[in-house]
């Protein structure tokens, strides 16, 4: 694709963040689950930005929070260039044509009782788009291109398998038009074969028809073969972030060295050291202290755990969040 920063922006996060309440009884809450604390995340048009981390990062939080199925605790969120930050949700009927969302088990977001094309035309009936003969030709139109046949329309979520019902996913997605997808954990619950089918699938629609897609993966070889840009996020913050390629190659982030280091190479005579990780993931609700990946880091020095690393650039398009890139007399505490 053409360089990502001469592309028009089609959602944006500033210093996004989303805390959940923690109530150990009756009143305020006592605690926060801080899920996502400062993101700052661009998404540009026709773009595929993969968004990686091991479970409980906060990168599904992410991707809910920017396309407000969460509300932010905290920061700015824009689509096409509007503020939807405190938007109401009444007034939210444009922003959910131009925004959708596919889940990791489509099963579970279908609903077994309606057929695929009261799935796919339901959505053209709620924003009261055309005729009941136009939607069923729209329906049978997206059908086409996620490559499922006129015959499934009259099919329950039940009678198909997983790969199949995350096309009907992608397709219930699609129908609106819209400008941005969000994919969490699309392809995860399928089996490789059919991993490949929906990426291309994915790629394919980028390209004609211009969507911007934010990946959500924990499969980092996945991500890479899928996505422009890459995020990396740990504990609720992102670590280090460039284009694909540059992350791959010159992976900069402790933590981010670490996830890679466990992609198998495509050459089988190329031995990779695989980096692991002491410790579990500190509990979101007490992250540590300074920089939140000092306790597990094997780089970490004193100042790590005092203070707090921005997203820099350190190269052309390529950010990280780490001591090792900063000047320490210029960072603030
Ligand atoms: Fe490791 Fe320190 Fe960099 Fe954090 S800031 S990743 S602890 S070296």
């Amino acid at each position: 694709m053409e360089t990502a920063e001469k592309k028009r922006v089609v959602l944006q996060g500033k210093q996004v963040k989303k805390y959940f309440p923690v109530h150990a009884g009756l009143g305020r809450p006592n605690h926060y689950v801080k899920a996502v604390d400062g993101v700052d995340i661009t998404l540009h048009e026709g773009e595929i930005y993969g968004l990686v981390g091991e479970t409980g990062c906060g990168k599904s939080t992410l991707g809910r929070t920017l396309i407000r199925l969460l509300d932010p605790t905290d920061g700015v969120l824009e689509v096409l260039g509007k503020d939807i930050t405190r938007i109401k949700e009444q007034d939210m009927t444009e922003l959910r044509r131009n925004i959708q969302m596919v889940f990791q088990d489509p099963y579970t977001s279908l609903n077994p009782r309606q057929k695929v094309g009261e799935i796919l035309t339901e959505a053209l009936e709620i924003h009261k788009i055309g005729t009941k003969r136009e939607r069923l030709d729209i329906a049978m139109e997206i059908m086409g291109k996620v490559g499922l046949r006129p015959e499934h329309f009259y099919r329950y979520p039940h009678e198909f398998s997983g790969g199949q019902r995350q096309r009907i996913g992608l397709a219930r997605a699609l129908i609106l038009n819209p400008k941005v997808i969000v994919c969490d954990e699309p392809v995860s619950a399928l089996d490789v074969s059919i991993q490949a089918q929906i990426i291309n699938l994915l790629q394919d629609l980028r390209e004609k028809e211009n969507i911007s897609f934010l990946f959500i993966a924990h499969d980092m070889s996945v991500v890479k073969y899928v996505s422009d840009r890459v995020g990396v996020m740990y504990l609720g913050h992102l670590v280090e972030e460039a284009e694909t390629e540059e992350l791959f190659q010159n992976t900069r982030h402790p933590y981010a060295q670490v996830l890679l280091s466990a992609v198998p190479s495509p050459d089988p005579k190329v031995k990779k050291e695989r980096i692991s990780l002491e410790g579990d993931l500190p509990s979101p609700m007490n992250p540590p202290s300074g920089c939140v990946f000092h306790t597990r880091c094997p780089y970490a020095t004193e100042a790590c755990s005092l203070v707090i690393p921005s997203l820099k650039e350190v190269a052309p398009g390529h950010k990280v969040a780490c001591l090792l890139y900063e000047d320490l007399n210029t960072v603030q505490e």
